[in-house]
């Protein structure tokens, strides 16, 4: 089996005698055939190929190949973003009358989608601590629960999800555990290693790392035994009537059927297709994803070293600190290292972070994390901006949180930044 490395450089595509090297961008919606037979077997499922791009494009496939195979996967898809990306994880596995359990400790996009217009669609979340014990997590559970969710690393919170306990108290209530690996990506973190069923992914981050595409990906381990569950799985072990009668199960067996009718519904409904361009973008990114990752990890282990030392911070969250809550979990399941982004708190409060922001030089303030440019958000000032102070205290993102993405540059000039700006502060 080929190491990570060699996978972000040729899995997913392998040209034949006179083919391309570089992933051709197959910028065409629709695929020609010599017989209308020819294209109704796949309308019917029947026969692979294809035939318009909101399901399938041959670009986004290899990309989406190359994803599956870092991650260990059985099947993959690449949808138009991470949103798209979680949004059908779960929707692929209920309906309206079904409910979800999922860490509270989400990326705040996610949390909207579940706890707000999910629920307008009639699926029902309760949200756990990340670190709620094993009682505390079954008690959360009802006999209309579907899937379990949630991050490998949290965004922004930066908590460590504990794989194992959740995949047990999942698998213990027959569900699937969906984990959004965006932040450590599959270079640092396999999910299914641990017990996790599916993975997506928000490539718009570390994957891309160019701040090129918005962009996001669904692996499937091929692990969970839909016919084992089911009568909570009716959409993929009873006939789809909108292709015939077939049993995603049965026809695509339990490493595709999740993923076929991801594609063969949800796409064909909802329309979040990637654009090839965007794929081939998100390629570029992935050949090098292993080499900007230890950089990423060097980097932000660095400032948060730097941070803690230094007598105007009054906090620093990094699960690479041996001072940090989840730094045990993080060994365990991400020993190479977690990702760039660092939060801390500048002693004065709400006015020293902003001090703090307006003295940087080479840090760009930027909505964006997990690039290649070191970026830098004050979240009191930008996406909870609506917020009072004590709602902010409550929801986990102080007035004084600074939100630090260390990119590839070298650490030494992104720590004389940060240094000159807070000393200013
Ligand atoms: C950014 C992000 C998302 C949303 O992805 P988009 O590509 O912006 O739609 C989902 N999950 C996590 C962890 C993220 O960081």
């Amino acid at each position: 089996m080929q190491q990570l490395g060699t996978k972000c450089v040729q899995a997913g595509y392998r040209p034949e005698n006179g083919e391309p090297r570089q992933v051709p961008i197959i910028q065409s919606t629709t695929f020609r055939y010599e017989s209308s037979a020819a294209m109704g077997k796949l309308f019917d499922l029947e026969a692979a190929g294809y035939f318009y791009t909101r399901l399938q494009n041959p670009t986004c496939d290899i990309v989406a190949a190359k994803i599956a195979a870092l991650e260990g996967g059985t099947a993959g898809m690449l949808t138009s973003s991470g949103q798209a990306a979680n949004f059908f994880s779960i929707f692929n596995l209920c309906s309206a009358g079904d409910h979800v359990v999922a860490s509270s400790a989400i990326y705040g996009g996610t949390y909207n989608l579940f706890a707000v217009t999910m629920k307008r669609m009639g699926i029902d979340f309760t949200f756990v601590r990340p670190d709620a014990t094993e009682d505390e997590l079954h008690a959360a559970f009802q006999p209309n629960t579907r899937a379990m969710f949630g991050e490998s690393i949290a965004n922004p919170a930066l908590d460590i999800l504990d794989f194992e306990l959740f995949a047990k108290v999942a698998h213990e209530h027959g569900v699937p555990l969906v984990v959004d690996n965006t932040f450590p990506t599959p270079v640092n973190c396999r999910p299914f290693e641990f017990g996790v069923d599916i993975v997506t992914h928000s490539t718009t981050k570390y994957m891309d790392g160019h701040g090129t595409q918005v962009g996001g990906a669904i692996v499937d381990s091929g692990n969970f035994d839909w016919f084992a569950h089911k009568d909570k799985y009716p959409g993929l072990t009873t006939p789809d009537e909108s292709y015939h009668g077939i049993v995603y199960a049965e026809k695509f067996g339990q490493g595709g059927a999740f993923i076929t009718k991801c594609v063969a519904q949800l796409m064909r409904d909802f329309g979040s297709s990637p654009a090839p361009q965007n794929a081939f973008l998100l390629n570029l990114g992935l050949e090098s994803l292993h080499l900007r990752m230890k950089r990423h990890c060097e980097n932000g282990q660095a400032m948060a070293e730097f941070l803690e030392s230094h007598d105007k911070v009054a906090w620093v969250n990094y699960p690479g600190l041996k001072s940090n809550k989840y730094y045990a979990l993080a060994q365990k399941y991400m020993p190479n290292g977690t990702c760039g982004v660092v939060s801390f708190g500048v002693k004065g409060g709400r006015e020293a972070a902003e001090r703090f922001m307006s003295g940087l030089k080479i840090a760009a303030i930027a909505t964006h994390v997990a690039d290649a440019r070191t970026c830098v958000l004050h979240p009191a000032n930008a996406t909870h901006r609506q917020l009072s102070d004590e709602e902010l205290v409550k929801c986990g993102v102080g007035p004084d949180l600074i939100r630090l993405s260390c990119g590839i540059e070298d650490a030494a000039d992104l720590i004389a930044d940060v240094d000159q700006a807070l000393a200013n502060v």
